[in-house]
């Protein structure tokens, strides 16, 4: 039943796909980049952020030899900042080995940093016509319904049998349309959270679940283990021209970045006061800011703030803090979005506020 899936659907994609700049060109560089960005976030939220990075950086040549803190500053919003890292290493790869051109091998591909099962199959078959699955949350949605599998999505062994399922059935002639196809669908049509558009699918003749209306029910995703829950203080020290931040660790979550100075758990002021003595700073004024949250894959940060207003920042006594000129900040330091709700209180604009702003 499921091969005939595929003649409906590429119909269906050529009347109905959605223009999308990495789309246009078929350039398999585009095609890395684009698709390491749609892991994390939505698509239209993604253009800008490819459009800025692939004009900063028109060549795998050209992220090879981006300096760190340029290349964070391109993916700031994005978070998993790791996988912007395993660009640059397949990167350096790509143009030790193969000249500076993503190889046109799928196991090839897949043997680059960062770069495993779907996006070595976005990139095979959408750039090279090499007919291999591209298999993501959206196909698996579609299958799931399709054939009314009640087996647990976010098992590898019940994405390896999709995998070998779709491979069966893919056409060798546009395979990359095909693979676009499915996942248009999941992200257009097969909607999840009980949103399905049955009404206006191409293959609702076909699915199972819609026949014996379960499409509610699927797929089933086990619950994943609770997030740790972390409590931090943020502060905003500031004199009238210049705030605090300093350099995260190199190992670990937000590795490299630049952050807002920030304490673990929930302090009062006397105890953020007695903090600052160690740097000699003067406070002037202190002031409780509204809490925040910001979710991780695993951690879950559990925020309460400060801005305060210190006579000067000139006296830089310990290293691990910089005071830097606030146009600076957001100019040339790559600050996670997490800090997004205090960065405000020094006119800061990060991840998606950004790109909004940016934008006026
Ligand atoms: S009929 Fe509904 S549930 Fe089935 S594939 Fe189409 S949109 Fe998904």
């Amino acid at each position: 039943m499921i091969d005939r899936i595929v003649e409906p659907l590429l119909e269906w994609y050529k009347e109905n796909h959605r223009i999308l700049p990495w789309r246009e060109s078929k350039n398999p560089y585009y095609i890395w980049i684009s698709e390491i960005m749609l892991q994390q976030t939505r698509v239209e939220a993604v253009k800008p952020y490819f459009e800025r990075f692939i004009h900063a950086l028109p060549s795998i040549k050209d992220v090879a030899v981006c300096p760190e803190q340029q290349l964070m500053k391109l993916w700031e919003g994005l978070g998993y900042y790791n996988r912007v890292r395993n660009i640059q290493k397949a990167a350096v790869e790509v143009v030790e080995q193969y000249q500076g051109s993503l190889p046109k091998d799928y196991g090839q591909l897949k043997e680059l940093p960062g770069i495993g099962n779907y996006t070595a199959g976005a990139v095979a078959s959408i750039a090279y016509g090499i007919p291999v699955p591209a298999v993501d949350g959206n196909v698996l949605r579609v299958h799931a319904r399709l054939t009314e599998s009640y087996d647990d999505i976010l098992k590898q062994s019940v994405k390896t049998k999709v995998e070998m399922e779709m491979q069966r059935i893919m056409p060798q002639e546009h395979p990359g349309e095909f693979n676009q196809a499915l996942m248009e669908l999941g992200a257009m049509v097969c909607v999840p959270n009980g949103m399905a558009k049955c009404e206006s699918c191409p293959i609702s003749h076909l699915c199972v679940a819609y026949e014996h209306q379960t499409v509610m029910e699927l797929p089933v995703k086990k619950k994943k283990k609770e997030r740790r829950r972390e409590e931090k203080t943020v502060l905003v020290i500031k004199d009238g021209e210049r705030a605090a931040i300093r350099r995260r660790p190199d190992k670990g979550l937000l590795a490299g970045l630049y952050e807002l100075p920030n304490l673990n758990g929930h302090l009062g002021e006397e105890e953020v006061l007695k903090w600052l003595k160690r740097y000699q700073l003067l406070p002037l004024r202190i002031q409780a800011l509204d809490g925040a949250k910001h979710i991780f894959s695993h951690v879950e940060w559990d925020m309460i703030g400060y801005v305060i207003n210190v006579a000067s920042l000139e006296n830089e006594k310990e290293r691990d803090m910089l005071f830097v000129d606030i146009k600076d900040i957001e100019k040339k330091y790559p600050v996670p979005a997490a800090f997004q709700a205090y960065a405000s209180h020094i006119n800061m604009r990060l991840g998606q506020e950004k790109y909004n702003k940016d934008r006026e």
